[in-house]
């Protein structure tokens, strides 16, 4: 069998919904999760299936929900690079250090792997268009994966989002809007939309279930690339968070289908300090957070005041005896800017704001020295052109080069 998805559950009131028909949230407005059959997988199948196959997320079709083959909707998304950091790691006294680098993905970020499953699966379903409001890398993917699916896509974004996401979701030939707000207003006015237009999905974070199961392939792959081992922590910087649950889920499988023995590693969120919601609940205890009032950081992907899945988040870490911290905007861009030099890792805001934590929590013992770390980079550092800068002299054709 290609897929074992049997139905969706939410995880809030524990209601199943038929997984056959297209599906956005519970009746109790909590998202739902995919279910599979483990018990008859693991009778079918090992974990050494997957080995034979070709390098996408799509090797671990058996836990992804697309029931055919013809009906996947792939740009070779998957399978990104587990990079040692040697040099980063003895600096920062980590030197187990890893980094999961999503900056070589369709795209320019880790959005794809949410909306090659997603898309692939609206499509399967007979969804004709699709629709959200983004703050940016969400919109670009699933623009660009409905392209290549032929849906039509509605795309609403706040003015102040990246003009390169912009550009791409225009590239992609979708439906474009700017909001003179934030993404909670496009929201509001792209759910109108979809309430008076017929055959449209509406595919915002957690609003409908197979975007987490894409980014779940993420937990999969690691521990794949890994030899089939669990790194002792998994940090993650966290927008919605649907990395961070789909991650837990992925491991969560692996264990129940007998592939593979706990414990799972500890999970640990990571914020800005000026957008850090779950790093306030985490701290007071809380198992869902509160509305951040004034959300600013350059990490984009990071600016969720309050994410549906919230209590989802925090079941992860406190579960798996992780940790939520906040770094601020300063610290992230010197990690960008080290990574960089040290390790030639260009990555993204997002995926510097780990690093920045990693030694935050190496400082405070929350990291042991031998310990095998995975950081999540999140998407491609040149997608944030605002975040580099470079300072030269100009050198007249007649000039010299300095001695060095
Ligand atoms: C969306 C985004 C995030 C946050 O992702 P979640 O899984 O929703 O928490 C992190 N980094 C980048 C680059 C993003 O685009």
């Amino acid at each position: 069998m290609f897929s074992y998805l049997t139905n969706l559950r939410c995880r809030r009131c524990d209601a199943r919904h038929p997984a056959d028909v297209v599906q956005g949230v519970c009746t109790c407005g909590s998202p739902l999760l995919a279910q599979y059959d483990l018990s008859r997988l693991a009778a079918e199948s090992s974990r050494a299936a997957f080995a034979e196959r070709e390098p996408s997320l799509w090797r671990y079709h058996e836990l992804l929900p697309v029931s055919q083959p013809e009906h996947v909707v792939s740009l070779g998304e998957g399978m990104t690079p587990l990079l040692a950091l040697p040099r980063l790691g003895e600096r920062i006294g980590v030197p187990r250090l890893l980094l999961k680098d999503e900056g070589t993905i369709p795209t320019g970020s880790f959005k794809a792997r949410g909306a090659a499953v997603g898309v692939s699966r609206a499509a399967e379903l007979g969804v004709r268009g699709i629709a959200m409001p983004t703050n940016g890398n969400a919109g670009a993917a699933w623009a660009l994966y409905a392209a290549r699916a032929g849906l039509h896509a509605l795309i609403a974004m706040p003015e102040q989002a990246p003009v390169i996401c912009r550009s791409e979701v225009a590239a992609a030939g979708a439906e474009l809007y700017l909001v003179s707000g934030h993404i909670g207003d496009c929201g509001r006015l792209v759910n109108a939309a979809v309430a008076r237009r017929g055959g449209v999905q509406e595919v915002s974070t957690l609003k409908e279930p197979y975007r987490l199961e894409g980014k779940k392939t993420m937990g999969f792959e690691i521990v794949e690339q890994l030899g089939w081992r669990m790194p002792a922590v998994i940090v993650y910087p966290t927008g919605g968070g649907v990395g961070i649950i789909g991650i837990h889920k992925a491991l969560s499988e692996l264990v129940e289908l007998g592939w593979m023995k706990g414990p799972l590693p500890r999970l640990v969120a990571v914020q800005a300090a000026g957008c850090a919601p779950i790093v306030r609940a985490f701290e007071s205890g809380a198992r869902e957070s509160s509305p951040w009032p004034d959300p600013h950081t350059v990490a984009f992907g990071l600016s969720v005041p309050k994410a549906l899945g919230d209590f989802l988040i925090l079941d992860a870490i406190y579960r798996t005896d992780g940790c939520a911290v906040a770094v601020s905007d300063a610290e992230l861009l010197a990690a960008q800017q080290e990574l960089a030099s040290t390790e030639g890792a260009l990555v993204c805001p997002e995926g510097a704001a780990t690093i920045a934590a990693i030694r935050v929590l190496r400082e405070r013992g929350g990291i042991g020295e031998d310990e095998v770390v995975v950081a999540l980079n999140t998407g491609a550092g040149i997608k944030y052109p605002q975040t580099l800068s470079a300072t030269a002299p100009l050198l007249r054709p007649d000039g010299e080069i300095p001695a060095p």
